[in-house]
């Protein structure tokens, strides 16, 4: 991992990544419903994957050469006392909140959020306009005990899931980062996750990389401006992986999962002990990203899967064309099933 975000510093591959197409599939044989494929007995490498220590390395070499551009700063500590580091570039007026890895074992989101802020530290005309529009504020690792035990849920005091810990509060984690998001107000944000190994599009044989999920919560429980907003964001990341060509979008499954972070950003009305729920929610747009899990393999595609559809809803909320784009097609995007992989 180390290696990659330095290749990513050095020479601008990002870029080149986010414009130019694609991993061809060569070397990834295709199969039916497509891999490669984790094996039953196989032990996934956290070696090639950002850890903690990453983590911190590297928003700390992006601070040191952005002059000035970025900021890292700890919102509180984790259960086992680890710093839970975001960073802010952009001095824009529109606020986009991004956290990956609120799931300890989805590996890749984390290093395509520091792909993401190291290019937007950077000196290219698209983050020089998403910086004037935006103030980004990017967290890397939001569960860093989860990642370094690799597993879902936070370890402790409480081992639970920290994606439903939004309206109880039990974990430092959900305090720290709740707090944060009162006092930064974000307009927009994006969750980044993985799912299973090798779903296929419902009524195709295509190897479903990539679900959108606009609806954490009923639509019911949103404004017709969030509802909008969240299709909006959606179609905008939908098309830019349509472009990519590879990811075989699906919706998630319907869900209604009120304690999930995004979903108390968009409904506000709770809050951690000694503290008031924020009266209106300054939270437009919330939306979440589901990408094919198969651990250490396919690290750059993965970790494009994320970056190509975050970077497009970024760069749509700086022009401002994402508050007008299109949702006709929302409706007609396809669900998928999970099935076995590589058979
Ligand atoms: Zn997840």
């Amino acid at each position: 991992m180390r290696k990659s975000l330095a290749a990513f510093a050095t020479t601008g591959l990002l870029a080149a990544a986010v414009s130019v197409a694609v991993t061809p599939a060569s070397a990834d044989p295709a199969h039916l419903p497509g891999g490669p494929c984790l094996q039953p007995d196989q032990n996934v490498s956290l070696s090639s994957v950002a850890g903690y220590d990453d983590v911190v390395q590297v928003l700390d070499r992006i601070e040191r050469t952005s002059n000035g551009l970025v900021t890292v700063d700890s919102a509180g500590a984790s259960g086992e006392g680890r710093q839970l580091l975001y960073a802010t570039v952009g001095t824009g007026p529109t606020v986009v909140w991004v956290h990956s890895r609120i799931h300890g074992n989805e590996l890749h989101s984390t290093e395509a959020a520091l792909q993401i802020l190291d290019y937007l530290s950077g000196g290219s005309q698209a983050a020089r306009l998403i910086r004037e529009n935006l103030t980004v504020v990017m967290i890397p690792m939001y569960n860093p005990d989860g990642a370094e035990a690799n597993i879902r849920q936070s370890t402790t005091p409480n081992r639970i899931d920290l994606n439903r810990d939004w309206e109880n509060f039990a974990q430092p984690e959900s305090v720290a980062f709740w707090r944060l998001w009162r006092d930064v107000g974000p307009h927009l944000a994006l969750d980044l996750h993985h799912m299973g190994q090798a779903p296929i599009v419902n009524g195709t044989n295509d190897l479903n990389q990539f679900q959108i999920g606009a609806r954490s919560i009923d639509p019911s429980r949103m404004t017709a401006q969030q509802w909008l907003t969240n299709r909006q964001m959606a179609m905008v990341s939908v098309d830019a992986l349509d472009q990519y060509g590879l990811a075989n979008v699906a919706h998630y499954p319907i869900i209604d999962i009120t304690n999930a972070a995004l979903s108390r950003m968009l409904m506000s009305g709770t809050a951690p002990a000694g503290e008031q729920p924020v009266a209106q929610t300054p939270t437009r747009g919330a939306i979440f990203y589901e990408v094919r899990s198969v651990g250490q393999k396919s690290n750059g595609q993965l970790e494009n899967l994320f970056r190509i559809p975050t970077m497009a809803v970024l760069t749509a909320a700086a022009d401002g064309s994402l508050f007008s784009y299109d949702v006709s097609d929302y409706a007609n995007l396809p669900f998928a099933t999970q099935g076995p992989c590589g058979q």
